[in-house]
């Protein structure tokens, strides 16, 4: 398989989770499954709302309600993005229910989106009052220079070729423009029982550890700014116990746990020491083009 980031050929197997193989590049650390699908057939995926993991919300209106906790986490996006570019044109890739483009409009941007799913789409429109496409940011065709901020909230591993949609980005971005992403990063020596749910299918790649350099340095663009969070220590947070997914056994126990007094102690003490030495994180990064 040729590396999407640095075009070599040399991808090593890590571990498989559902009959789906987890592997990474020997030269920039890319970490990919083993057979990406093609683009036409993600998409129709993407726009049915159909994803192989399990914690993804299928209804649009649960969709919704999950986002609202997710509010504190994309006000910083917001201050992070505004920093570099405090106003204008913002655009936000996956952009589910709305809420980073209402938070954006609150700020004073001029905010547009991108949903494939067509029920959150309607559902970010009526919130917004703002644009929002339904197609990959590739087919729009937005003129060159067209926004100050692009947000990339945990899209990245849905891609099929991230390098083509860093170039489109790079594109549409004006000149001291930023995107702002966040995604799952990976170091050295990942295995299976790192993460409950690696969700592979519907993930499709994550950073690993010098991958975003080399996607830099190959599209012309600067990383001005890069946090990384331990991940097992993110996911176990009373966030994670108020965001609903599909399973209602699973919703109940993450409630039980919620409501029961030092439930979230307790779950972090176990789950922290079976993840112990877990390489998987979660990035923030904020991207200049070069
Ligand atoms: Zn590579």
């Amino acid at each position: 398989m040729t590396c999407d980031c640095c075009a070599a050929d040399d991808w090593r197997p890590l571990f498989s989770e559902n009959d789906i193989r987890l592997g990474h590049c020997s030269q920039c650390d890319l970490h990919s499954i083993e057979e990406i699908p093609a683009g036409d057939v993600r998409m129709t995926e993407m726009e049915e709302g159909h994803y192989a993991g399990t914690q993804q919300v299928l209804d649009a209106r649960r969709q919704l309600a999950a986002e609202r906790v997710l509010t504190e986490r994309f006000s910083r996006f917001v201050s992070q993005a505004q920093r570099h570019a405090p106003g204008g044109a913002w655009l936000d890739l996956g952009c589910g229910g709305g809420l980073l483009m209402q938070l954006a409009q609150e700020a004073g941007y001029q905010a547009e989106g991108i949903e494939l799913n067509n029920e959150r789409r309607q559902i970010a429109e009526e919130a917004t009052g703002a644009p929002v496409h339904g197609a990959p940011v590739e087919d729009v065709a937005f003129p060159d220079d067209s926004f100050d901020v692009i947000s990339m909230i945990n899209v990245f591993s849905h891609l099929t070729s991230p390098a083509r949609t860093f170039a489109e980005l790079r594109r549409i971005l004006r000149p001291g423009g930023v995107l702002v992403m966040a995604t799952g990063e990976i170091t050295e020596g990942a295995r299976a029982h790192h993460m409950l749910n690696w969700n592979l299918g519907d993930h499709l790649h994550f950073l690993g550890d010098r991958t975003m350099e080399q996607y830099a340095e190959r599209l012309g663009l600067t990383i001005l700014e890069h946090e990384r969070r331990w991940l097992p220590d993110e996911m176990f947070s009373r966030e994670w116990l108020t965001v609903k997914g599909r399973s209602p056994v699973k919703n109940g126990i993450k409630t039980a746990i919620r409501v029961t007094p030092g439930g979230l102690k307790a779950l972090r003490a176990v789950m922290l020491r079976r993840q112990a030495g877990s390489a998987a994180h979660s990035g923030v990064f904020v991207i200049a083009a070069a």
